[in-house]
């Protein structure tokens, strides 16, 4: 069985690891290779060598930095059928679905081959008599990523191009489910003539999350996963003293008003409820009906989760593939059934979906539950499976209640023909990425990523801009010249001028 190693220094390393874990093909159920678990020795062995590779990489100039981004974009394109093939071995996602996440994560990487302008400074001409102001930003040293297992090469690249595009080393820990395709990143990186010791990879589970969180060697935290875990980084790590940017987990509705074309926004839903299986932080997890929408809407829902083709992520004709693992099958079917013992109606219910010559596959079938309450496990957990929860609204004010009540805030979508009730619902909405008339408002490379409330821990969202000021500090400098002494200015009250 292959063994998963770290990637520490531009190798391959065992470390000082001993504990493994196992790395399944979710389609077949069954052990494919096993990832190697860090121990804190590991993640202090990362961070040496990242800090000596800042010594230098902190201080090379721009040109080096983007053109080593230009080549690493190449290289992304290249060999992006093996790494979609990889991702989608190990996550289950369909392949054409994981190009997406790469073509998706490597706009972070373009944006990145143009920090040169998003690293501009400012600059103030005679502020006062022969004084001038300017301000600059420089990399912060060591920064790490913490990952989940859904977007195994795009959510990296929220975090990696930026950082190191701005001037930091970085160690990357990524979900243990689906590792492998962050060990081909940092044999790419290596490839596009990144200099050993500026990309790391350390493998492992919480022991290896809190000897990051730990290590007074590392100045900033990227984290995306889950809320209690993103909690537990934000508080653990600004204890410590790093800066954290910490995106958790999200329950994201998708409001449908009477005057919406139904036979188009079901299209949308039953897209972003069900690709992916369902495992993405910006799927729509909750339609919520507006008025006469209702019944009719849930019809169309009904035919188009029915002719989802569910299948390996392997075979072309496949449209969802399976969950990730086993644990992760038995918490959405138990979610599934509690929902339905607490009053939610089965429209389509895919709990006993097998796939021929996959009976051991960790499958679950697109699942509608129809008249679903806020009160019910099915709407108040986040789900993370192929399961759409319909819920009725007498109005819009009702549908925007009914998302402003819930903890989460990551994205949401309105479906109308109406551009008053879209911008009202734009404006009065508490969630930090919205959709009119598009069911998945990811925002491109060149804005930034980040949810509301609990979908979001602390202020800080993720690439864009947001990215660039999270792996930089300003430094503004005052400075006169000529130096005149016969100036009388300098006094022992506060100059105002
Ligand atoms: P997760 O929180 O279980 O794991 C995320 C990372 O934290 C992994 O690297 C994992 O090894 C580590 N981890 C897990 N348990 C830990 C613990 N007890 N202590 C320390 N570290 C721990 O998340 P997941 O299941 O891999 O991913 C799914 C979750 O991620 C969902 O909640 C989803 O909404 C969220 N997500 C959010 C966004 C976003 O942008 N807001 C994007 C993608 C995924």
């Amino acid at each position: 069985m292959t063994t998963i190693e770290h990637w520490i220094g531009g190798a391959p390393t065992r470390g000082a690891s001993t504990r493994t874990a196992p790395v399944y093909d979710p389609a077949a159920g069954a052990v494919r290779r096993e990832v190697l678990l860090a121990e804190a020795a590991d993640v202090d062995a990362a961070v040496r060598t990242a800090a000596k590779a800042f010594a230098s990489w902190g201080d090379s100039s721009l040109s080096q930095r983007t053109k080593v981004m230009f080549r690493f974009r190449e290289l992304l394109v290249r060999r992006e059928d093996e790494m979609a093939r990889l991702i989608s071995a190990e996550h289950g996602k369909v392949v054409e679905d994981a190009r997406g996440e790469i073509v998706r994560g490597r706009e972070v990487v373009e944006y990145a081959c143009g920090i040169a302008d998003a690293l501009k400074g400012s600059y103030s001409d005679q502020v006062s008599g022969g004084v001038d102001v300017f301000n600059f930003r420089q990399p912060l040293g060591v920064c790490a990523g913490i990952t989940p297992f859904n977007f195994p090469i795009m959510v990296p690249m929220w975090m990696h191009p930026i950082a190191i595009a701005t001037g930091n080393t970085f160690i990357l820990k990524p979900s243990e489910r689906d590792p492998s395709v962050s060990n081909l990143v940092a044999e790419l990186y290596a490839e596009a003539g990144l200099p050993d010791g500026v990309f790391n990879v350390v493998h492992g589970d919480k022991s290896a999350v809190d000897a990051i969180l730990d290590h007074p060697g590392i100045s900033a935290v990227s984290f995306v996963g889950s809320t209690p875990i993103a909690k537990y980084v934000h508080e653990k790590a600004t204890a410590t003293g790093k800066r954290v940017q910490a995106l958790g987990g999200a329950k994201n509705h998708a409001v449908v008003l009477p005057d919406a074309d139904l036979e188009f926004a079901a299209d949308h839903l039953t897209a972003a409820a069900f690709g992916s299986a369902g495992q993405r932080c910006m799927a729509i997890s909750v339609g919520v009906a507006v008025g006469e929408a209702g019944d009719a809407l849930v019809d169309v829902l009904k035919r188009k989760a029915e002719a989802v083709v569910v299948g390996p992520g392997d075979d072309p004709s496949s449209e969802m593939g399976p969950v990730v693992t086993a644990a992760s099958k038995a918490r959405i079917t138990g979610l599934v059934a509690s929902g339905i013992e607490q009053g939610a109606v089965p429209v389509v219910d895919g709990r006993g979906l097998t796939v021929p010559g996959h009976e051991d596959g960790f499958f679950v079938g697109p699942t509608v539950l129809d008249h679903v309450t806020p009160d019910m496990d099915a709407y108040r957990e986040e789900v993370f499976g192929p399961v759409l929860a319909v819920t009725r609204a007498a109005t819009v004010d009702e549908a925007i209640a009914l998302i402003n009540a819930n903890p989460y805030g990551n994205g949401t979508a309105i479906f109308t023909s109406s551009g008053a009730a879209a911008r009202r619902f734009q404006r009065e909405v508490q969630v930090g990425m919205i959709g009119v008339n598009v069911p998945i408002p990811v925002p491109m490379s060149y804005y930034s990523f980040g949810g509301w409330k609990d979908s979001l821990i602390g202020d800080s969202p993720i690439h864009g801009p947001e990215g660039v000021r999270f792996y930089t500090r300003a430094k503004t400098v005052t400075s006169r010249w000529p130096v005149e002494r016969q100036r009388p200015d300098a006094a022992l009250t506060f100059p105002t001028s």
